[in-house]
């Protein structure tokens, strides 16, 4: 089976990072990741992140660059990232769906929450990238 891509946003605010604590599937709840999801088939991944972002959280992102790389997940998934800015007029983000809590996190509070496994070199990476941009 080919790969498929699930895309996670770096959507930042005021220097601070957005986090969201999975509600769903058992496996993965309580744990943090970039908000995302899967790319559908015909869809290129800036528009499929900005349709996640709309679904789970009702917000109004316009979505950037891509963060260099490519993690993988459970075959055939990989998880690339990019950033992602909420557009003037936005709502601010909720929790709708897979989740139950978002953080704003601050450049020291970053490493506080625990991340999902496989989204932590995509954090470590996405700063790095929003770092040097
Ligand atoms: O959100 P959705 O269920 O569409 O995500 C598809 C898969 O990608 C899930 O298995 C989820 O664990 C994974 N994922 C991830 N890290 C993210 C976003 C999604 O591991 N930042």
């Amino acid at each position: 089976m080919s790969e498929r891509i699930v895309v996670g946003a770096a959507l930042v605010e005021d220097g601070r990072l957005l986090a969201a604590r999975r509600s769903a599937p058992v496996e993965l709840a309580g744990r943090w990741e970039l908000p995302g999801g899967k790319v559908e088939p015909g869809e290129t991944a800036d528009a499929a992140l900005a349709r996640e972002l709309r679904e789970e959280l009702g917000v109004d992102a316009e979505v950037s660059d891509r963060v260099p790389g490519e993690w993988p997940l459970r075959k055939p998934y990989v998880l690339q990232v990019w950033t992602a800015r909420l557009r003037p007029g936005s709502a601010a983000p909720r929790p709708l769906q897979d989740h139950d809590e978002l953080r704003w996190l601050g450049p020291d509070e970053i490493w506080d929450v625990p991340w999902l496994d496989q989204d932590v070199p995509a954090v470590r990476q996405a700063l790095a990238h929003l770092g040097a941009a």
